[in-house]
């Protein structure tokens, strides 16, 4: 790379670009510091000016990355840990499809992949992401070209197909590590065979990049990931008390970090000071309602485009939305990581995650979940275009009810296509499940 290229990038991503988001951040902390008076909701996240400048700081690397790094894109999933080593910069197309849902850029985006023969039945982060591909339309400015793709099957296989067609139109290798379904623990089999594709994957971002794997840079971004994730864990058992200082809806924003900056000093200092607010609003009681008179647990991914109104929706019945499925999968299994033996644990981890896993384990979540965050109900988003989230919903709701005497709604939406989600309807069956949690 030309030292004229070299200079410009930190001209303009180290120097200005980040004292242009410092700023920016001031200004916000000042903006969330002023008494605020909202008759549903407790005083904002502090965090949240914090957040954005991480975010935006991200998405303002990846804009200069090309020809300054390497690039890969990689599933929610994948180990990435090696990558980071490498000195990568990481894209993730979940992640920039729930970006793209939270601005209502999705439904158009979606309708581009349509237009050149994607069914609507794709997941709509897929459809979201080949429909920005196609059209080079995002919400962020402009996306890096990828050098290379990292593909995980561990939470669908419809990102193996995806991944295929992102191949093809950029002409870069796409490293496959796929995972055996499990319905009991993994077994040494299945282990091996995991470790011995995340080796070859390792193998091939070596080759792209140019360089080989420091394997004690890797020990120590192994050593920060799970750091992270455990930091990420305790904000969310925070949720436990009464009231719930956080609420999902909180989570499902401050989680991106730990998706797509895993492995770095700065994702632990976040989580770090996150912990810390969020201690200090249990400590004195602030809710993240303000006056909470139920408590839910959510299954699935959150309705990105309609999120807002939902959590209005729940506020307004005094509903607070205390734990989710999804956020706590980011970090439960933080205690499988070890940095000294990164393959070994990272095959495990990444067997792990909960789509990888047997109804029942879902089901055994959701029960744990219910008792230990004292919730009174559950929500099962039925997500339209997330199949495997979505499989056996109708037998947990009757679960939960027969087992924990809990009630639970399920609520017909999509994550990222506000097209298949009605706020009528949605607004009844919640009005109805209310009642009925109210006895
Ligand atoms: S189908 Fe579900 S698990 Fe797969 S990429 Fe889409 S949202 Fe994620």
């Amino acid at each position: 790379m030309s030292l004229g290229r070299t200079l410009r990038y930190h001209a303009e991503v180290t120097l200005l670009g980040r004292a242009v988001l410092r700023i920016e951040r001031l200004r916000s902390e000042r903006k969330l510091a002023r008494p605020r008076r909202h008759e549903l909701f407790g005083p904002p996240l502090r965090s949240s000016a914090r957040l954005k400048e991480l975010i935006s700081r991200h998405y303002l690397e990846g804009r200069h990355a090309n020809g300054h790094r390497k690039v890969a894109w990689v599933t929610s999933g994948a180990p990435v840990e090696p990558l980071v080593a490498l000195g990568y910069y990481l894209l993730y197309p979940e992640n920039h499809g729930a970006v793209c849902g939270i601005r209502r850029m999705a439904e158009k985006l979606c309708g581009k992949a349509e237009a050149a023969g994607f069914s609507r039945d794709l997941c709509s982060y897929a459809r979201t992401d080949l429909g920005s591909v196609l059209s080079g339309e995002t919400p962020v400015g402009r996306l890096p070209r990828p050098d290379l793709l990292v593909c995980c099957t561990n939470i669908c296989q419809t990102v193996l197909y995806w991944y295929r067609q992102l191949g093809e139109h950029f002409g870069v290798p796409v490293a496959v590590i796929d995972t055996p379904f499990l319905y009991r623990e993994a077994s040494d089999h299945a282990l091996g065979y995991v470790e011995r594709q995340i080796e070859a994957s390792i193998a091939m971002a070596e080759r792209v990049a140019g360089q080989s794997l420091d394997w004690r840079k890797l020990a120590e971004v192994t050593r920060l990931s799970k750091l992270g994730c455990e930091l990420w864990m305790q904000v969310l058992e925070q949720g436990k008390h009464r009231p719930a200082p956080l609420s999902a809806f909180d989570a499902f924003i401050h989680m991106a970090p730990i998706v797509e900056m895993r492995g770095k000093a700065s994702t632990v200092d976040y989580y770090a000071a996150l912990l810390a607010e969020v201690r200090d609003r249990t400590a004195h009681g602030v809710g993240a309602l303000r006056a909470e008179r139920k408590r839910l647990v959510w299954d699935n991914l959150p309705i990105w485009p309609r999120m807002r109104w939902l959590s209005e929706h729940l506020a307004a019945e005094g509903a607070a939305l205390v734990a989710s499925t999804y956020t706590q999968a980011w970090g439960e299994l933080a205690p499988l990581i070890d940095p000294l033996d990164p393959l070994r644990t990272g095959a495990r981890v990444h067997l792990h995650p909960i789509l990888n896993r047997g109804t029942r384990h879902k089901l055994e979540t959701l029960v744990r979940m219910v008792t230990d965050y004292e919730a009174d109900g559950v929500i099962l988003h039925s997500d339209r275009s997330c199949k495997p989230y979505s499989l056996g919903q109708i037998d947990q709701r009757e679960r939960l009810g027969a087992e924990l005497g809990v009630p639970a709604l399920l609520l017909e939406a999509d994550h990222n296509d506000p097209r298949s989600f009605s706020e009528e309807q949605a607004s009844t069956r919640l009005a109805a499940f209310m009642e009925m949690l109210r006895g």
